[in-house]
């Protein structure tokens, strides 16, 4: 029997140097041993090639770190090696995370050539005081450059951003979503500054924005912005929806590639859980399968499917009493508008035992 479609996440764990609010998989590297990694990487590639057979691929992602940094030829030699151990479907879905000022249009012509359809840009903010706090490397003017660079192209192009920085008011957060409508960024994605521990913000005294100027904000870019939510943090014009990223929240298989990436892989139908580094794979059992499917699926706005497997470890009593929370509709399970202000612990309480 051959097994389903997988798509394929690429970690890149390499930057310039480290923001000063990443706790993420990176190493501050600007000249990595680029012939190392890509051995490692094709290595990889083949193991999970000879474990899951010549599956087709809707989708590749390479995320990091700053894949962008990455050599043309170093990204070309990758996806020869999935062309000769998968099935890259045609219309494949491939996306480049990058960094403002690590990509020139030559290099951008590069990855084209080479088969990048879609280009995220880690923007963060078009205000070049807020870039500086936040430690990253480049000014707001180059990201405008790479978002016109991209479009220019034919690209399909996505942008990231934090908002709830400290002193960062609700007009800030909406200027920002008026320039992002302005430039035509049909995707874009908007992240919450989260203050981790062993960040050189997690050490600092910040006075983040309280709960309720939060709040604002989040419902503020919801009412701003031309694209529309189709996730928690993620905006979309209708039909330029990151494809990897909906594949994988709507709970199909996915296969992780690189040291800091995991996958879900689907052999024989049975879930494993699979590492890149080490080739570890362990069984996953129905259940913690179908919990997964929830966190990843409430997140959505089209919500999780509601699977035999989902269905079993659903507290249906809960859902009756919570309307205003949560909904269930063409075999869907949703979280309504309330219920995304209170997802983490709305989806503790869907799930029976958690
Ligand atoms: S560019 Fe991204 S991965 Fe790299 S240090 Fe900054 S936040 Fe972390």
């Amino acid at each position: 029997m051959k097994n389903p479609a997988h798509n394929i996440y690429i970690h890149v764990p390499f930057c310039i140097s480290k923001c000063k609010y990443c706790a993420f998989f990176s190493h501050a590297c600007a000249h990595p041993d680029w012939d190392k990694y890509v051995t490692g990487i094709c290595d990889e590639i083949k193991q999970w090639g000879t474990k899951i057979g010549n599956v087709d691929v809707p989708t590749i992602f390479f995320g990091g770190g700053t894949p962008s940094l990455m050599p043309i030829g170093v990204f070309q030699e990758i996806i020869n090696t999935i062309k000769n151990n998968f099935h890259i479907l045609n219309d494949a879905e491939i996306t480049l995370e990058s960094n403002p000022g690590t990509i020139d249009v030559e290099k951008l012509h590069g990855f084209v050539r080479a088969g990048v359809n879609r280009l995220s840009i880690g923007v963060q903010s078009f205000d070049d005081e807020k870039l500086k706090f936040l430690g990253r490397q480049h000014d707001a003017q180059t990201a405008i450059q790479l978002i016109k660079n991209a479009m220019d192209i034919g690209l399909r192009v996505s942008g990231d951003f934090i908002y709830g920085t400290p002193g960062e008011t609700v007009d800030d957060v909406i200027k920002t979503c008026k320039q992002i409508n302005e430039i035509g960024l049909t995707h874009c994605s908007l992240y919450e500054l989260t203050i981790e521990p062993d960040t050189p913000f997690g050490k600092m005294k910040l006075k983040m924005p309280d709960n309720n100027t939060m709040a604002q904000m989040y419902m503020a870019i919801e009412d701003t912005l031309v694209a529309k939510r189709y996730e928690v943090s993620n905006y979309a014009v209708p039909g330029h929806e990151c494809q990897h990223n909906q594949n994988v929240w709507d709970g199909r298989p996915y296969i992780g590639i690189g040291n800091g990436a995991a996958g879900r892989v689907l052999l024989n139908n049975e879930w494993f859980e699979q590492r890149g580094a080490n080739a570890q794979f362990d069984k996953i059992d129905n259940k913690t399968r179908a919990i997964e499917n929830i966190i990843t699926g409430m997140r959505t706005v089209r919500g999780c499917q509601l699977t035999d497997m989902v269905k079993n470890v659903i507290n249906m009593d809960w859902v009756k009493n919570n309307k205003d929370k949560v909904q269930i509709e063409n075999n869907r399970i949703k979280a309504t508008k309330n219920g995304m202000m209170v997802l983490d612990d709305m989806i503790v309480n869907l799930v029976k035992e958690i």
